[in-house]
């Protein structure tokens, strides 16, 4: 696929009079073309868009995307993998139309499994290239406080109704200059998140410090503490499903941030069916 650069920026978009941003804009439409094309001809491969909103008088629309994977033994498992809900941070929105293109072309990579992908969760901060939204708001601080943030409702309606298994977010995170994770909801987390980490080094290092982003951590893992109001599971979900925000170091060259979110995935998806069956067998 061609979305390993960010070279494709789309010159006949919208013209950047009505933007208070500078920089030339990013386009959805360009990034997900690729991904929509490959859906048309898919079976297991399906382009199912949110619903258009409006903000500060411009139509956005989060893309979603579900790949149904061969039929494993028992119930489909259900992952909801979030992308770019702040919006600069582009390696993990391209890593899940890679894990997407991936999982297509080896469909027994997804076997069992649901895989609901949402790869720009902020689109106008995407398409401004910033962090915020349009409306100046980190979208990452406003889940389950009653957010009026179309962006938001909008996730939350679909965290509630699609009732997850596991729940995985991709960031990036310029203060880090390692991989590392946040282990959230059940207690298996932990157990799906290391050897993620462990795959993911292959091409960053793990960031090992004792305290990352003002949380103690563990071999990069930050257990039960992180900001309020991210992105995840619905406060009353009951069992709680695994939780895994995965960060890459936003300054390390870009490709292999998006490879490292890419070993990540497919990690989290090979260990949880893992797990499951094992703990089905006991
Ligand atoms: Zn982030």
């Amino acid at each position: 696929m061609n979305t390993t650069s960010l070279e494709s920026r789309d010159t006949q978009n919208t013209p950047l009079t009505s933007s208070p941003v500078k920089q030339q804009r990013l386009s959805i439409r360009s990034l997900i073309a690729e991904t929509l094309e490959l859906a048309l001809k898919n079976s297991r491969l399906f382009a199912q868009p949110l619903a258009p909103f409006t903000l500060h008088g411009e139509t956005f629309q989060l893309p979603r995307f579900l790949l149904v994977g061969p039929q494993g033994g028992g119930d489909y498992l259900r992952i909801g993998i979030f992308a770019g809900i702040h919006g600069d941070e582009t390696a993990g929105i391209l890593a899940t139309l890679h894990l997407l293109d991936e999982l297509r072309r080896q469909p027994e990579l997804a076997t069992g499994y649901e895989i609901f992908v949402y790869p720009v969760c902020n689109p106008s901060g995407y398409e401004d290239g910033t962090r915020w939204s349009r409306s100046g708001k980190d979208l990452n601080r406003e889940f389950w406080k009653g957010s009026r943030q179309p962006e938001v409702r909008q996730l939350e309606e679909e965290l509630k109704g699609l009732h997850f298994h596991g729940i995985i977010s991709l960031h990036s995170d310029d203060t880090s200059d390692g991989i590392y994770g946040f282990a959230r909801g059940s207690s298996l987390t932990r157990h799906v998140l290391e050897p993620a980490l462990a795959a993911a080094s292959v091409e960053l290092p793990i960031n090992h410090g004792p305290v990352i982003d003002n949380f103690e951590s563990e071999n990069g893992i930050i257990e039960r503490r992180c900001y309020q109001g991210i992105l995840g599971a619905p406060p009353e979900a009951h069992p709680r499903p695994f939780e895994i925000v995965f960060e890459t170091p936003q300054l390390a060259d870009h490709d292999k941030q998006i490879r490292s979110h890419v070993l990540a995935l497919k990690s989290i998806l090979a260990h949880y069916r893992t797990l499951i069956s094992v703990a089905q067998n006991i």
